[in-house]
């Protein structure tokens, strides 16, 4: 590990975010390089058709032969030869031909086992990386939305991502506690699609969905701030035939409760967790929301409501994670205590 950081400068850094939705990637020296859908699309013999924004618009629109898929589902590895194609895809396009072989820090969930932990390290060498350090994403996210986690002082990051919500009590430049649902922005966008097909009887699909959730969704009411509803053209259930109806914005907020009230029960059960001097520190603070689901209209409010705690959104929430990665590779001392510490327990 030593000469890992000798080497420092050498060659250009690499910071990713590796997200169940998108992928990110920090370049040293350069900044945001890359935001990308972590979606790859495959033919029948498995070889690589598109990945990324391509991808995306391809999910449940391709032909027979062509399959597109998302290698990170739930905050896990779902299909990790995709994941290793999408990871070496993104980093060739990053470093656009400069220097190769770099050195590299992966934001990974909290949640993840050892054994997905070297799944994530393998696909990133696999891809042409000579050392990868692994954060654990509430970390990276915390240094990103401007937490000082380097003090002592309690800090509260909650990231929302597609497939988990992420709820971290930060200390010191550790986890004092973590907790990690496997509920976050997709459960809101099946939530709508299950809410049409039973009140509507319109079967829609997960880009429909989630482009209702961003245009109308919200987590807590605000008098003054209503839209108007939206037209939604799916199949009905019974006749089989394309069709359009009309929802609400409460209808919308209504039907992700559920996904919601899980959210909110997670980020409750860890203030109940949290020593007394940290939370007294929160309390002061306040709690920070990053990663798109943080972008939902009115889920500061929610929290705050439920928690009696004022809460924030990060500046650029979707970038959060990326941003710590960045942070990381810049200070060498930060990169040892956070970076090493975590990759020393794959
Ligand atoms: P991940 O880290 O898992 O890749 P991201 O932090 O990129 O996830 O967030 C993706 C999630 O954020 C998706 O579920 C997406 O639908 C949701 N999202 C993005 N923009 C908005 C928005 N404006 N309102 C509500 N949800 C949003
Ligand atoms: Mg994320």
């Amino acid at each position: 590990m030593a000469g890992f950081f000798r080497r420092l400068g050498l060659s250009r850094d690499i910071g990713i975010d590796l997200g169940t939705a998108n992928t990110l990637v920090y370049v040293s020296g350069k900044g945001i390089v890359l935001e990308e859908p972590s979606v790859v699309a495959i033919d029948q013999d498995r070889n690589p058709v598109a990945v990324g924004e391509e991808a995306k618009k391809m999910l449940g629109r391709t032909p027979g032969h062509v399959t597109a898929l998302r290698p990170l589902r739930d905050g896990v590895i779902a299909d990790f030869y995709s994941c290793e194609i999408m990871l070496a895809e993104f980093i060739k396009r990053a470093l656009d031909g400069t220097i190769g072989n770099p050195r590299m820090v992966i934001g990974v969930p909290s949640g993840i086992t050892g054994v997905e932990r070297r799944a994530v390290v393998d696909a990133a060498k696999n891809a042409g990386s000579r050392e990868v350090g692994l954060i654990d994403e509430p970390v990276a996210a915390a240094l990103g939305a401007g937490l000082p986690v380097s003090e002592a002082t309690g800090n509260m990051i909650i990231d929302i991502g597609g497939g988990t919500t992420e709820v971290a009590i930060l200390s010191l430049d550790g986890t004092v506690i973590s907790e990690s649902v496997r509920v976050a922005g997709d459960e809101l966008t099946e939530a709508i699609i299950a809410y049409l097909k039973k009140v509507h009887n319109l079967i829609i699909g997960e880009r429909t969905a989630e482009d209702i959730k961003i245009r109308l969704g919200s987590a807590y009411p605000s008098p003054g701030d209503e839209f108007p509803p939206l037209e939604v053209r799916g199949l009905h259930l019974m006749s089989g035939l394309p069709r359009t109806v009309t929802i609400k914005a409460e209808e919308v907020r209504e039907s992700m409760d559920e996904p919601l009230s899980v959210i909110v029960d997670a980020i409750k059960r860890t203030l109940e967790k949290t020593p007394p001097e940290l939370a007294a520190d929160i309390i002061d603070r306040g709690i920070m929301l990053a990663g798109g689901g943080a972008l939902l209209r009115g889920l500061d409010r929610l929290v705050s409501h439920e928690t009696g705690i004022v809460t924030h959104v990060a500046e650029d929430p979707l970038r959060c994670v990326v941003k710590g990665t960045g942070e990381v590779l810049k200070n060498q001392k930060l990169f040892e205590r956070i970076v090493n510490e975590t990759t020393r327990n794959v």
